[in-house]
């Protein structure tokens, strides 16, 4: 069958791949139809995803059919369209024990740990498939993106009218904001990028004055506090995984509000004690999410309420990504998310 391999940084080739495996007792046979492309992809493509070992097949946004079931499955069956929840967690660790796969402490994410679904087909535990009747290939393919702005928003536990604050508007921010904005908060976007805050204003509805360009606005305190009233955001999320970012961010915060770490880079954040006490701040990260956040975005998508028409800005035919692949990673190519048929 067919599939892509990452066989070493910048070398992603076409290839014939050993036909799947018969599902085992509690797996599911799928086939992939539809695979996103995201940030986490490129940098392996380029060398820099920490962690990161080579050869891997990429892939853990995907839109699946299910082709056969093993013994003991009922929860799916051949024919159903799914999302893949792709966090294959332990099911024993004190994380899973408490409800929270998505941080298992044994966790192996498709596509970056172990093989992911730029391929045909594929054997996966049915336990990790979430249909849906009516969402299309593309609709279920962005279901794991959208998770982790949706996982991120549930860390920080916001409610109803306050204003919160998402640094960064590159895919995971545009979840975050999605999700907040869902709540019924009000969000203001940071960014460096005016052509993303242009599409929090055109395609998300953020008023123009929720949208401030850092390289504009120097001083993003003294604005964040101007637009709430002296108050700063109760929340606020920083999808950068910038380290000075994440930094400035707990100046952002409001006194007893909480900051959350969605994006993450390799190395330390440090922060000014006296600061971080004086505004009694809680800190939270945010990883992947969990198995009902699938759930709930499959419902929310279905029902319309979010709208997953604005994401995809690329796509490309299996066959056609090995020469496209690289482009992607050009940030003038402006991709929000690229998307693989096959
Ligand atoms: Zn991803
Ligand atoms: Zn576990």
């Amino acid at each position: 069958m067919k599939g892509l391999l990452l066989a070493e940084p910048g070398l992603l080739r076409a290839g014939d791949f050993p036909e799947a495996l018969p599902p085992g007792p509690g797996e599911a046979l799928v086939r992939v139809h539809r695979v996103g492309v995201c940030g986490t992809d490129l940098h392996a493509f380029r060398g820099r995803q920490p962690f990161f070992t080579y050869p891997r097949i990429l892939g853990h946004e995907l839109g699946v059919e299910v082709l056969g079931v093993g013994v003991g499955v009922t929860s799916i069956a051949a024919g159903d369209r799914c999302a893949v929840e792709p966090y294959l967690n332990c099911g024993n660790c004190i994380a899973c024990r408490q409800g929270n796969p998505n941080c298992c402490t044994q966790l192996k994410v498709l596509g970056v740990h172990i093989d992911g679904g730029q391929r045909e087909r594929f054997v996966v535990p049915a336990s990790k498939l979430h249909p849906s009747r009516t969402l299309s290939f593309d609709q279920l393919a962005l279901v794991e993106t959208l998770g982790i702005g949706a996982h991120a928003v549930d860390r920080a536990a916001l409610t109803s009218g306050e204003t919160v604050a998402v640094l960064g508007t590159g895919p995971i921010g545009l979840t975050v904001i999605q999700f907040a904005l869902a709540a019924g908060a009000r969000v203001i976007a940071v960014d460096i990028n005016a052509r993303r805050l242009a599409f929090c204003r055109e395609r998300l509805g953020l008023p123009a004055d929720q949208t401030i360009d850092s390289t504009a606005t120097p001083d993003i305190a003294a604005r964040l506090a101007e637009l709430t009233g002296g108050d700063f955001p109760t929340a606020v999320f920083d999808a950068t995984g910038n380290a000075a970012s994440m930094a400035a961010s707990f100046n952002f915060t409001a006194h007893g509000g909480r900051l959350v770490f969605v994006g993450l880079f390799a190395g330390d954040v440090t922060f000014n004690d006296p600061n971080f006490h004086r505004r009694e701040l809680t800190l939270l990260s945010s990883r992947n999410s969990r198995p009902e956040d699938f759930r709930r975005i499959i419902a929310l998508c279905e029902s319309g309420r979010v709208d997953t028409t604005p994401w995809i800005t690329h796509r490309a035919q299996l066959d056609d990504v090995p020469d496209q692949f690289a482009t992607w990673t050009d940030p003038s190519a402006g991709v929000l998310k690229a998307m693989i048929s096959l």
